[in-house]
């Protein structure tokens, strides 16, 4: 059992690139400083990979693939090693979690009891899936004197590159890579600058369980240098990633020049619909979480509280009252409910939205400063505004809610799906009918009702427009990592 209460030590693991299952530094010799951005300290001098490492790392991912050492082993194998990964993910959630919260902030108690277990929990779906990889089989209609039957195959898709951001590092590389290798396919992963280490420490646990050696590598880096690299390799058949929409696009063009497959997890503006047969008092926890859990920087986060005029005056309470009931701090102390912003530049980068906010005109109701001078905190703010305040159209990832009302189902439609984003929206209501009228009239890839969470393994999660092509998760996250081949046999 993982012990909640006391968190663990921060124990850096070997800062260095990890390729062909060996440590080895840059070849540049160049490092970057993770820093800790409660204590604006110095966690780890990580190496910092270019493009000669991520040749490198393709080529080891390549020759592993093309050995067939793992896309060749029989599935049944496969998924054994990957429920491995699974059960030493949870026994090191600790570990994990505790360098996760020392470079980016996140609660320790939420990374420890969240965000590993569900990195867990994506092995262990996908080990089931590693020997279950099948296509389709008919009998076509005969061609003169020919019968003729048909059948598809799900092959690996070779090299897979993927890209991952800082704010649920072990997590969302886990929605990548545990489909990609439960699909036979290798993976070169390049990690976020601002969280590197708990990838680098996966690495070392994926090695442990028996994924052999250059099945996984890791090329910790800049973006524009290291991911960059990879994105634009001629040696990767996808590249999938998970960020903001600006860099998307850049990874589109690079890997669209190569006619790569990609895959895209991108930013979202979330509207929470809330109708006048709520129920508050169970909803209104939801709600606020939906803004403010790790500080609000989640792609989720239903940052546009869109809720009925009549009970409006209510929801503004409780999120007011929420914010202000925020016990801001040291994000390993198991009393905080806020942690830290990643870093400073994304501090500046909220602290400018809520100026935009108040010039714009909107009705700031609580929050809206720096909190202390060491550290990147921020308070919980909620403004009261409308749908096309630079607050409400743009991802501000942060902390910063905006309260708009409307009077009929129409207009919460209309209001929701007004956004250049489509990832998730919240619906909270008791009516089954307008929960299930109000669903299909969505644009975006996932609903919740009445509370949300981290996406379960076993089901899709995506979104349309600016938040991303194509699903992670599930069976089509699996797929995304096959290649289909379609067999026309005449007998
Ligand atoms: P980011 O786009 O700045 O960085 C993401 C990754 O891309 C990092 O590893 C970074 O080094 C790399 N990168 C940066 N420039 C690059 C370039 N020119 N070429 C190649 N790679 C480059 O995003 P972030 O700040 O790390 O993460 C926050 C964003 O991620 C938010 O928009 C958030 O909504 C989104 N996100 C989406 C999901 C989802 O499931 N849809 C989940 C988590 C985060």
């Amino acid at each position: 059992m993982t012990e909640l209460s006391t968190p663990a030590p921060v124990v850096v693991p070997d800062p260095q690139l990890r390729i062909g299952g060996r440590a080895v530094p840059a070849r540049s010799g160049a490092h970057f400083s993770s820093i800790n951005p409660a204590t604006e300290e110095v966690v780890a001098e990580v190496a910092a990979g270019g493009a000669a490492d991520i040749d490198a790392a393709v080529l080891a991912a390549r020759d592993t693939f093309e050995s067939g050492t793992w896309s060749r082993m029989a599935g049944a194998e496969r998924g054994r090693i990957l429920s491995r990964a699974a059960d030493l993910i949870e026994q090191h959630a600790p570990e994990l979690s505790a360098l996760e919260t020392a470079e980016m902030g996140k609660l320790y108690a939420d990374t420890v009891a969240g965000d590993i277990p569900a990195a867990a929990a994506s092995f262990r779906h996908y080990a089931g899936w590693a020997d279950k990889i099948a296509g389709e089989a008919m009998i076509l209609p005969d061609v003169g004197p020919q019968h003729r039957f048909g059948f598809t195959l799900r092959q690996p898709l070779g090299v897979v590159g993927a890209i991952t951001p800082w704010n649920n590092p072990t997590v969302v590389a886990a929605w990548k890579i545990a489909p990609a290798l439960a699909a036979g396919c290798s993976v070169v992963v390049k990690p976020a600058e601002d969280a590197s280490l708990s990838t680098l420490k996966l690495a070392d646990l994926l090695a442990e369980a028996g994924v052999p050696d250059g099945a996984f590598n890791v090329v910790p880096g800049l973006g524009p240098e290291a991911g960059a690299a990879l994105a634009a390799h001629e040696g990767i058949d996808k590249i999938t990633f998970t960020g903001s929409p600006a860099v998307g696009r850049t990874i589109t063009s690079l890997a669209g020049e190569k006619f790569r497959k990609v895959t895209l997890e991108l930013g979202g503006k979330a509207p929470q619909l809330i109708f006048p047969d709520a129920d508050l008092e169970a909803s209104l926890p939801w709600i606020a979480m939906g803004n403010f859990y790790h500080q609000g920087q989640v792609c989720a986060a239903g940052t546009r509280v869109i809720v009925h005029e009549s009970i409006a005056d209510q929801v503004v309470e409780g999120l007011v009252e929420f914010a202000r009931g925020a016990v801001i701090g040291d994000p390993f102390d198991a009393s905080t409910t806020q942690g830290t912003i990643v870093n400073r530049k994304q501090l500046d980068r909220i602290l400018g939205y809520i100026e935009k906010g108040k010039n714009e005109g909107a009705q700031l109701l609580t929050g809206g400063s720096r909190v202390g001078e060491r550290g990147f905190f921020v308070e919980p703010t909620v403004f009261r505004g409308t749908n096309d305040l630079t607050i409400a159209r743009e991802e501000i990832f942060g902390p910063v809610a905006t309260v708009i009302t409307f009077r009929t189902t129409e207009e919460a439609v209309q209001l929701a799906n007004t956004t250049k984003y489509g990832l998730n929206a919240f619906i909270f209501s008791q009516n089954l009918s307008t929960v299930h009228s109000v669903i299909p009239q969505l644009r975006v890839g996932t609903v919740w009702v009445n509370g949300w969470g981290v996406p379960d393994p076993a089901l899709p999660w995506g979104g349309r427009d600016a938040s991303g092509i194509g699903r992670e998760l599930g069976r089509s996250g699996l797929e995304a990592f096959t290649e289909e081949k379609t067999v026309h046999l005449g007998y």
